[in-house]
């Protein structure tokens, strides 16, 4: 390396700082450049929750919706989590993020129910909370004060974290997830099947409902592998008595595979991809006439 670095500074016949610094200030300053852009997008409330439906196949009714960040940024318009997501985590302002997705999504579940779109009992929104928001100290109270505020009923919300969260003190976010379910909050293990969780972890979690991940769907009928993971988490959840989500289901086939093992709740753009909130109101009010709801996909 250190030769390398010498030959570079011989035959470039600069000192060895300039031989690196070209590519490096390149990375560094796109990502300061990106850090700055989020710090203001935040201030300007450029973030807002798009919705994705939870459908339950055998009636085909929309059972809940899971909502997704999004950034609408004024000149390149709406960008997806997987450019700014790692940003927001590692320079902290997840925690902002983050509780603006409660606030938005708490906000949202009573203009569905204002709205008679949907009932306390017949539908709940699901948020993505990352592990540093989970490990915030007055993270369940903050969750607490969001839903009082908006008076809605706690069994509307349900919480999203991946296997991922029990790298920390499990004792503690056992603790915290007891703490939300006293007061009605559902959790749910997203990504299943791609952390490293062992079984007797997962046991010790007060978890609902495992997601099966979209990577797993993807490939379940033509790849047989595959198949038998979908097949085997299915068993595993049936067993632990935990209720199952499908991701990622993009094909009549894929929805017919799952429909065999048993699993009928699925999200997916076989259905639909996330909407805006009026989108999404469109999708749940009343049917535009006869015909099948698996058409109105939106894209
Ligand atoms: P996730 O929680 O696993 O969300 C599901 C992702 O799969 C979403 O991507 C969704 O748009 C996508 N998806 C759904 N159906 C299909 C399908 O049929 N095919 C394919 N190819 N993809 C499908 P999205 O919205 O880009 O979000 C990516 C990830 O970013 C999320 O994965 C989640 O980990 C994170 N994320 C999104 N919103 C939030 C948030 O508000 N807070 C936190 N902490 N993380 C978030
Ligand atoms: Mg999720
Ligand atoms: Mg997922
Ligand atoms: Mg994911």
């Amino acid at each position: 390396h250190a030769d390398t670095a010498l030959y570079g500074v011989k035959a470039s016949g600069r000192n060895n700082i300039a031989f690196f610094e070209p590519q490096m200030q390149v990375v560094v300053s796109q990502r300061l450049q990106l850090e700055t852009e989020l710090r203001n997008a935040l201030i300007a409330q450029e973030f807002e929750l798009h919705y994705q439906p939870q459908v339950d196949a055998r009636t085909q009714q929309i059972i809940g919706a899971e909502a997704l960040l999004r950034w609408q940024h004024p000149e390149q318009g709406l960008i997806s989590p997987a450019t700014f997501m790692h940003v927001l985590e590692e320079s902290g302002m997840i925690l902002e993020a983050g509780h603006g997705v409660v606030l938005q999504a708490c906000g949202f579940i009573a203009h569905l129910l204002k709205q008679g779109l949907i009932t306390a009992d017949s539908f709940s929104l699901s948020i993505n909370i990352s592990p540093r928001q989970f490990r915030q100290a007055d993270f369940v109270a903050r969750v607490a004060a969001a839903i009082e505020a908006q008076q809605i009923p706690t069994q509307c919300l349900k919480l999203e974290i991946t296997e991922g969260i029990m790298i920390h003190n499990i004792t503690d976010t056992v603790e915290k997830m007891n703490e939300l379910r006293d007061i009605g909050i559902r959790f749910a293990i997203d990504d299943f099947g791609t952390g490293y969780s062992s079984l007797s972890y997962l046991k010790r979690l007060p978890v609902d409902l495992l997601k099966i991940d979209q990577s797993f769907i993807n490939d379940c009928t033509h790849d047989s592998n595959d198949a038998e993971i979908v097949r085997a988490i299915i068993a595993m959840a049936r067993s632990l008595k935990m209720e199952l989500i499908a991701e990622g289901v993009e094909t009549a086939e894929q929805l017919a595979f799952l429909q065999q093992q048993d699993c009928h709740i699925y999200q997916g753009y076989y259905f639909s991809c996330a909407v805006t909130s009026e989108a999404f109101c469109t999708l749940l009010g009343p049917s535009p006439g006869p015909g099948n709801v698996l058409q109105q996909n939106v894209t």
